[in-house]
């Protein structure tokens, strides 16, 4: 095979333009739609009237209407001005006065489609909703019945502030599950597990096992293990006891299957990008192909495919408007905000250990894996959630674009929680494009007290971000946060969570910033905000109605306004 048709095999272009994808006119450089704004050259097919549109467009924030052909907006104005361009077999909608914004994108999204539909959901991963610690005992006991003795049984989306108990779950808790199955339930934000004391006797840790660089297996007060283990120290279950086995064909049924699932998610809550975290990349193409793409993909690469990046000289931005390759997928520094490990400079208040986070890469490592990415000309992309993290993130960047200077490589800082005034200095030098959290200043104020007021009013940064002039975009990190934009906007607005509590209030953002975050400057952080994030003219017709407008609807409302209809390449991807 040649190197060609490999690559060409590798982007899906076959597949894609045999499925007729590629079929739709592609607009040249000299089409005159981006300097006239009420152009007749492109014959509209779909005209949208007598919205109150707030385009995210600085040079013309709001409009009533737009034309939009071929799958890109080409006129933006009054519903008068757009009416005019009316031709045969144009389809119109009349908004009736609804509120229209850019389609959302999610600049952090683990797309976890195949978890969502095969496994055992312990806890609800779209919305605040609390579980008893004998649900999830019933639930994995249900699967353990129907799984051979010394095969792993897993549950997910467990929140350990969202238990009804009051209490931690621990491994006596498992035990009830089965005592000759290996049972772990993975906490849904990603970095720490509880497995049950099957599982621990077949990894061979007990009370005297030493804890790991960059983990801990956590004991109680008397020095047993409880059966919370963090961060690296799970990599000693790798490998121990059975797990469920596939055929390829089954595996790749089931990855297509996840894809086309959270596809459609993601076009309910009006998401229309979507950047994602590895993922099976063959399953993305052949569900485009089958036409059940709803959304579009910025793919963060690890593994074998960024392997095959360096090596084979593919840039990030390769790729076409639905599926293309994007930063890499997020390097990951230190723990996590939402589990409590995510490396202080300070000890964690509140807990007298002295415990500052785990921070999961030496300064080195890092070093050395972020020139290799920059040399190859690929966005670069590190988890760091705590400011230790975030610093050595920015050492690092600062020291490969020293070496090997590249302009606007936008280097991504995934999460940048915790910041201070040095830190957001160096962001702002660097050009870099954090993506943070969005919907946990509404679901995951039960976690903030474990932070306190004072971090709290440096983390998640919003406000403090947009006044520097840095592109602070948006990244849930489903599944470790629910994806739902308004409710990250909700949450960026007001700083109450769920709870009604407030925390870090000085970080509040405007209604208009915050669709801004989820918006124009989620299309900067891919380098795409040429194509896409407002409704302008050249655009691609991207957008989502909404019942109601953001803007005057009483904050604490935002996350119920309905969506009404999503709209993607000008084609309803969703509508009730
Ligand atoms: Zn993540």
């Amino acid at each position: 095979m040649s190197d060609r048709q490999s690559r060409r095999e590798f982007m899906g272009l076959a597949a894609a333009s045999a499925a007729g994808i590629l079929t739709r006119p592609a607009f040249s450089d000299a089409h005159p739609f981006t300097a006239a704004p009420f152009s007749a050259a492109a014959e509209p097919d779909l005209l949208v009237l007598n919205a109150k549109v707030y385009t995210m467009d600085a040079a013309a924030p709001r409009a009533e209407a737009f034309a939009v052909s071929g799958g890109r907006i080409v006129a933006v104005g009054s519903s008068a001005d757009i009416r005019g361009l009316a031709r045969k077999g144009a389809q119109t909608f009349d908004a009736k006065g609804m509120t229209i914004v850019p389609g959302f994108t999610d600049c952090h999204n683990h797309a976890g489609g195949t978890t969502l539909l095969y496994e055992v959901l312990v806890g609800n991963p779209f919305e605040v909703e609390f579980v008893t610690i004998a649900s999830i005992i019933e639930k994995l006991r249900a699967k353990a019945q129907q799984t051979p003795p010394g095969t792993w049984v897993d549950g997910y989306f467990f929140d350990d502030t969202k238990v009804k108990d009051k209490r931690q779950l621990v491994a006596r808790d498992l035990d009830q599950v089965s005592t000759e199955h290996p049972v772990v339930v993975h906490h849904r934000g990603g970095h720490t597990s509880f497995y049950n004391s099957k599982a621990l006797q077949l990894a061979k840790v007990d009370r005297n096992t030493p804890n790991p660089a960059g983990g801990t297996f956590d004991r109680d007060e008397s020095g047993e293990l409880n059966g919370r283990v963090t961060d690296r120290a799970r990599n000693v279950f790798n490998g121990v006891g059975t797990r469920t086995r596939y055929s390829a064909e089954q595996m790749a049924q089931r990855e297509r299957d996840g894809i086309a699932h959270i596809s459609k998610q993601f076009v309910r809550y009006g998401l229309t990008s979507v950047h994602h975290e590895g993922g099976d990349l063959p399953a993305i193409q052949e569900v485009r192909a089958r036409g059940e793409l709803k959304h579009r993909v910025s793919y963060e690469s690890s593994g074998r495919v960024l392997e095959s990046m360096i090596t084979g000289g593919i840039r990030s931005g390769f790729g076409d408007e639905w599926i293309k390759l994007g930063a890499t997928s997020e390097h990951t520094v230190d723990g996590s905000f939402s589990e409590r490990t995510m490396a202080l400079s300070i000890p964690y208040p509140g807990l007298s250990s002295g415990y500052k986070g785990n921070v999961t890469e030496t300064q080195d490592d890092l070093n050395t894996w972020i020139e290799r990415v920059h040399r190859a000309g690929i966005q670069v992309n590190c988890h760091a959630n705590g400011d230790v993290a975030i610093d050595m993130f920015l050492t690092a960047v600062e020291r490969a674009q020293k070496a090997f200077p590249r302009a606007d490589a936008r280097p991504k800082i995934t999460h940048c929680t915790l910041i201070n005034d040095d830190l957001v200095r160096r962001i702002k030098a660097l050009g870099a494009v954090p993506a943070m959290f969005t919907t946990y200043a509404y679901y995951n104020t039960d976690k903030f007290v474990f932070y306190g007021e004072d971090l709290m009013k440096r983390s998640m940064a919003y406000r403090t971000f947009i006044d520097a002039g840095v592109w602070a975009a948006a990244g849930s990190d489903f599944s470790p946060g629910p994806f739902a934009p308004l409710m990250g906007i909700q949450g960026m607005v007001t700083r109450t969570g769920w709870d009604g509590k407030t925390w870090g209030a000085n970080q509040r953002i405007t209604v208009d910033e915050a669709i801004r975050v989820n918006t124009i400057n989620g299309a900067y952080n891919s380098h795409e905000e040429a194509t896409k994030g407002s409704i302008t003219a050249g655009k691609l017709a991207d957008f989502v109605v909404l019942a109601d407008d953001p803007h005057t609807v009483s904050a604490e409302k935002i996350k119920d306004i309905q969506i009404v209809r999503t709209v993607v390449g000008g084609a309803t991807a969703y509508q009730p």
